[in-house]
This record gives structure tokens, sequence and C-alpha cells, in this order.
């Protein structure tokens, strides 16, 4: 049986700047991957498996591949397997052992032969963050800080640390990482004597035995065991920027970095950001801390000013009431401007129990798609509350409530309903 090459001698980790390969075919086998369904919210049993979804796809096994699979923090490249008349997108390669599997969603013959195009800018990408990520571990590691783990995120990646850096020390590891990017130091990786290599930074599931270990230098720098693809140059990593840190798992700290084509569109976005800012705050960049202030401020004294407003409110709202109620049997509130329950549930507490045969008040508020509520409170409140539910007055009226106190809750005032239900209140018998 045909044999492919392994993880750690293959074509993207010996050069790992081929864009374009041709090689063939040795496995193909079709995998299922199963994912449960969230059960249904009206299971008739709790013990009703849920539905399992299984989405059906095929693991490519190649002769040699200039496709990354995913290992040591960097993420699988993107590319494309063709044949001579399809080509089939590649976005997973996973390791088994020692082989690489790319997922393509239809299987391809044995011993067909291919040609394999990586997705290059992706995969550039990854080479600067992960020689960059070594870079800034290696000037960590001379201040004695060690790299516990790190991320390549989407946008923005991280080296997680023992301790939080301060700000100084962040400057100056900014600086010196970019000082050995203009230098030009070389990198390059070695495959040295499996004994000479510290085994404790492999992953536990890697075949040392069989496998291909790998030593990548930056220039007399650095010399760490890693498996990833990696620049030919610190020069190529443009520039670093290291953003904020993070505290986690106790004292430990994340500390963000940028590097390469990523510092120039986080400075593109920034930039859009900020001018967003000055238009919406029409103020220049140096005035928007203090205009946010401000706004905070204006913000908190209106609120306080609301509440003020609103206890007068409900004080001559609830006195109307009570007055209505002696004469009439019968009052009617309705509030377009409150949408909140605050304020009903003060006007019905400034109100107070009402005395049977004090007769029925009936509040509302809200307005439109925003919605509202509406109280019933006094003498049969329950059944007047059904009334306005079976003449359909308001259409999206949901609540409960017994004897003297109905609460429902309105999702959507809709035209002519706030005069159908004053007019309803106008019939109402005291
Ligand atoms: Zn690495």
């Amino acid at each position: 049986m045909a044999t492919s090459a392994v993880v750690g001698a293959l074509a993207c980790q010996v050069d790992s700047y081929l864009r374009n390969f041709e090689t063939s075919v040795v496995r193909c086998r079709q995998i299922a991957i199963s994912t449960l369904s969230k059960p249904g919210k009206k299971a008739a049993l709790p013990t009703t498996p849920p539905d399992v979804v299984q989405e059906r796809y095929y693991e490519v096994e190649l002769k040699d591949t200039i496709l990354f699979p995913e290992g040591g923090g960097q993420p699988s490249d993107h590319g494309v397997i063709a044949t001579l008349d399809e080509e089939f997108p590649v976005l997973a390669i996973r390791r088994e052992l020692l082989t690489a599997l790319h997922r393509v969603s239809k299987p391809i013959e044995p011993n067909t032969p291919v040609k394999l195009e990586v997705n290059w800018k992706r995969r550039f990408d990854h080479m600067q963050q992960h020689s960059g990520q070594h870079l800034i571990s290696a000037i960590l590691d001379q201040m004695q800080v060690p790299t516990l783990a790190w991320n390549l995120g989407e946008k923005i990646s991280y080296i997680e640390l023992p301790r939080k850096l301060t700000d100084e020390e962040v400057l100056d590891v900014e600086e010196r990482c970019n000082d050995v990017i203009r230098q030009g130091l070389d990198i390059w990786v070695e495959v040295p004597d499996k004994d000479l290599v510290n085994k404790d930074k492999l992953p536990d599931d890697y075949d040392a035995q069989r496998g291909v270990l790998r030593v990548v230098h930056i220039g007399g720098l650095d010399a760490n065991p890693c498996c990833g693809t990696h620049l030919k140059n610190t020069r190529e990593m443009g520039s670093i920027a290291l953003l904020h840190q993070l505290p986690i798992r106790g004292s430990n700290s994340r500390l963000h970095f940028l590097i390469g084509e990523r510092v120039r569109a986080y400075a593109r976005e920034s930039n859009n950001l900020t001018r967003t800012l000055n238009s919406r705050l029409s103020c220049q960049t140096d005035e928007i801390e203090a205009k946010i202030s401000r706004l905070e401020s204006q913000l908190r004294d209106s609120l306080k000013r609301e509440k003020l407003w609103m206890a007068d409110v409900v004080k001559s709202d609830s006195a109307r009431v009570k007055e209505d109620l002696k004469a009439e049997k019968k009052a009617y509130v309705y509030r377009g401007d409150v949408v909140g329950l605050d304020y009903y549930n003060s006007l019905v507490a400034e109100i107070g129990p009402l005395e049977p045969n004090s007769g029925v008040a009936i509040l509302a508020c809200g307005a439109g798609k925003n919605g509202g509520a509406l109280l019933v409170i006094g003498d049969g409140a329950d059944k007047v509350a059904s009334k306005i539910r079976e003449e359909g007055i308001i259409k999206g009226l949901k609540g409960g409530g017994k004897g003297a106190k109905w609460q429902g809750k309105v999702t959507q005032w809709e035209k002519g309903e706030v005069e159908s239900l004053k007019s309803f209140f106008d019939r109402l018998e005291a």
C-alpha cells in the first residue's frame, strides 16, 4: 500500500513557501460527524433522545501536502485540491497521529493525480503570527517570563504569561521585538538528532520515534521545537504591536499582539472607529473622553429629574383615580410615554388597597411597537380584563390575575387600540 509523508516532514513544513504542488491520493474515506440537535421543548418524556444530525464528508490522505494540518497553535490552512476536471475546496486538515487528513465534501479515488493550491494570504498571515510569537516569547524568556500558551486568533492573537507585565515592560518588549525585525535575522528549521530535542514541548500524541522533530531557530536568539510553518527572515514580520493584557486563571495574564498586515488592518479599523466617534460626538479625538464624561453626567441628571417628575405624576394620577372612583366608581389612566412597569407599580402602591365596592380602574401605558402594559384593579378586575380580551380590543395582550388585580403585557399597540380601550371604558357600567 502506498505511504504518505509524515507530519513533521510534510512539503509545507520542508518548504513553507510552496503555494502550488502536484501529488496523488493515497486513501479516501467517508466520515460522518454527528451533532445533537437541541431536544424539543415539548419532548414527551425527559428521556426522549435529541435528534442526531449527521454531516457526511470525506477525508483524503495525500502522498504529500502543502496544506498545513492544524497543530502547535497554528490553525489549518485553507486551499483547494484539484483533479483534472473538478476542484475540491479544503477548509480543514486534521492530524491523525502522523497523517494529515484533508476534509472535502465529495470522494476522490485513490491514485488520482491532484494539484494543490494553498490560500496564500491566510497562510502567510499565519506564518507572520507564528514566527512573531516565537520572537515575542524569546524576548520574554530573556526577562524570565515564560510563555505558558498562545492562541492565533482571527484578528488578534495572545500569549499567556504567568504574570501581568508593567506598561514599561510591554513597551520595552515591543521595542526589542521590532529591533530584531529590523536586524533581519534568518529563521530556519533544523532537524537535529532526536535525543537532543527537548520533548517536553511536543504534543502528547506525537509519535517522536517515527515522526520528525524540528527545531525552529531565529538567528542565534532562539531555538524552539515546533511543527509550524515559519518565515525565512524576521524582516518579513513587518512590525509587531503589543496591545492590552487581560487577567486569566488567577495571576496569569494574556498579552495580545498583532503582527505584519494585521497591524495595518487594525490601524485602519481603529481610525474608522475614531472617525465615527468624531462625527457622532461632534468633537476632536482628544475631546472624546471629556465629551463622554459630560454625556454620562447629563444622563445621570436626566434620570434623577425623571425620577422626581415621575413621583409628582404618580401623586397627581393617583389622586385623580381616587376621585374618579369616588365619583363614578370607575377610573381610567393611559400614559403613552411610559413603557416600563415602574410607573404603574408606584401608581398602584400610591392608590393603595381598594376597599370592596370602590369600583374598577383601568391603567394602561406604552405605545406602538414598543408595547406596554395593562393593569386592571378593583371590583371584578379579572372579569373586566376578560371582557377586554373577548372583545379583541388589544390583540397583543397577555397576562393574568385573579379577583381584584389583573396584570398584563401588551406586546404591541396596534393602530386605534388605545382609542378602542378608552371607548370600552366609557361604555363600562360601574
Ligand atoms: Zn511554534
